[in-house]
């Protein structure tokens, strides 16, 4: 044997702190697990809105010239604390962080323009032909109190128009989200809006509102009372009765626009009016996200807010791409709630369309016939016909039960005799007429009667 000379010794990994797991152990008893609060399950009851608004959605994308972005659900959380502000609801008391295994700060997303500016700029698309104009959809996460028209899980679409200033895509993007929601039934309702102005006018105006106020200091929420120091144009979005009283008889920030923002708001008006789109001038609609500027808007489902039911919020957000390390560029985005949404759609009672029901039910009886079904189910729906079954049912009752049921128009019948004979029975559904064909033909009489009825 050679001899092995300088044999280093192997060190023992050492265990890093991030590798050690702690998994607690879940509670003794056997109740069952609930829900976390403020989640919800989307059941297949609720199958249909979610699949007709998807397909709206993407629809209403492609016309527009949007394409799909998906960014992740978990980023840094910095992301957010930089883009959507330190001061705000949503950085400050509703977003879920935590550290990861590895001892990084995560946050699940509260929204999703950061993460698609984030994107926008870290896969250079600024060099693209601008706009760029992309469109997502997911689900996102705010630690707010849960009740209805509020949830801690919830989903929104949004689209956003990055890299342009021309005020044409403000009005554009407007038009937009009041047409999908007249086309859904939900002609009632009503875009709001207002400039917010640039980062240089709004210093100005915060200075006259927080004079305003002050004031009044002792009639505000707690909240506010520290929104006076910290942000002040976040009282404008309180929902507290006490501060939202004060509202009205407060300073109106487009008298407090420079010339360029004025103009731009104008110009935004102009288009709107030259559409002929009804808005309304909302003066106190400031929005709850730091990175906006200029053009804000919301869509409530009627006249007033609720302060649960609106249903889209967006805006200009100018500054967004160089505050995250970007080269700057303009950019503009809206953001649709999609369980609000639903709520509507529900209490319109628009009519969703129905699903198409299977034109075939295969029914199986003994064992040799369903070993055959499963290859035949599977012909069958190559061939572009829709099929069900139940084969774990045995017994011709339960299977032509079942066939009704989901309302196929022809139900085909493997039995004993028909596997020794090479052949099969088509009944009719709605006239219980039954014939007998050939197993080998039994595709393309299919095809026959389904391509007669349905033409
Ligand atoms: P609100 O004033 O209702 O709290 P927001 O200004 O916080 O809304 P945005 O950040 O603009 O909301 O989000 C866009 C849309 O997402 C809202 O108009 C709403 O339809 C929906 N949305 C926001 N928060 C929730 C939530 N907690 N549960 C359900 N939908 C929500
Ligand atoms: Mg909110």
């Amino acid at each position: 044997m050679p001899q092995v000379k300088n044999i280093k010794k192997i060190k023992p990994v050492k265990k890093e702190k991030d590798q050690v797991i702690k998994v607690m152990a879940p509670p003794k008893s056997n109740e069952p697990l609930q829900l976390v609060r403020g989640f919800k399950d989307i059941l297949p009851s609720d199958k249909n809105y979610w699949s007709f608004l998807y397909g709206k959605f993407s629809d209403l994308a492609l016309a527009h010239g949007f394409d799909m972005i998906e960014t992740p659900i978990v980023e840094n959380a910095n992301l957010f604390i930089r883009a959507v502000g330190k001061q705000t609801d949503i950085v400050d008391k509703e977003m879920f962080v935590f550290e990861d295994r590895g001892g990084e700060r995560v946050a699940l997303r509260p929204e999703g323009t950061a993460g698609v500016a984030r994107a926008y700029i870290s896969h250079g698309m600024l060099a693209e032909p601008q706009p760029v104009k992309l469109w997502y959809y997911g689900p996102m996460f705010r630690y707010e109190r849960p009740q209805s028209g509020r949830l801690r899980e919830f989903h929104q679409v949004g689209f956003e128009v990055m890299g342009d200033i021309n005020p044409i895509i403000d009005a554009q993007l407007m038009i937009f989200a009041l047409g999908f929601f007249h086309d859904l039934g939900l002609g009632e309702a009503t875009l709001q809006v207002n400039s917010i102005g640039c980062p240089k006018c709004r210093e100005k105006f915060k200075e006259a509102l927080v004079e305003y106020y002050r004031a009044s200091r002792p009639k505000l929420c707690e909240d506010c009372k520290k929104r006076l120091l910290k942000n002040p144009l976040r009282i404008l979005d309180c929902k507290n009765e006490s501060c939202a009283s004060l509202k009205s008889g407060a300073p109106q920030i487009v008298d407090w626009l420079d010339e360029e923002c004025k103009n731009h708001f104008t110009r935004v008006l102009e288009y709107l009016d030259s559409a002929n789109v009804g808005y309304v001038l909302n003066s106190y609609l400031v929005r709850g996200l730091d990175y906006y500027t200029r053009t804000v808007f919301e869509i409530w489902p009627g006249e007033e807010d609720r302060g649960q039911n609106t249903l889209c919020g967006g805006g200009r957000f100018d500054g967004l791409l160089e505050l995250l390390g970007g080269r700057a560029a303009p950019a503009i985005g809206m953001a649709v709630g999609v369980e609000r949404v639903i709520t509507q759609l529900r209490e319109k009672g628009v009519q969703m369309p129905t699903d198409r029901k299977p034109d075939v039910f295969v029914a199986a009886l003994g064992e040799p016939a369903k070993k055959r079904c499963l290859q035949l189910f599977e012909e069958l729906r190559r061939a572009g016909i829709m099929v069900s079954e139940n084969f774990s049912r045995d017994g011709l009752k339960h299977q032509l039960e079942s066939s009704n049921k989901i309302g196929a128009r022809y139900t085909i019948i493997l039995g004993q005799k028909e596997v020794s004979d090479g052949t099969i029975i088509i009944r009719d559904m709605d006239s219980g007429v039954q014939e007998v064909v050939d197993y080998s033909k039994i595709t393309s009489e299919l095809r026959k009667k389904l391509n007669k009825s349905y033409s």
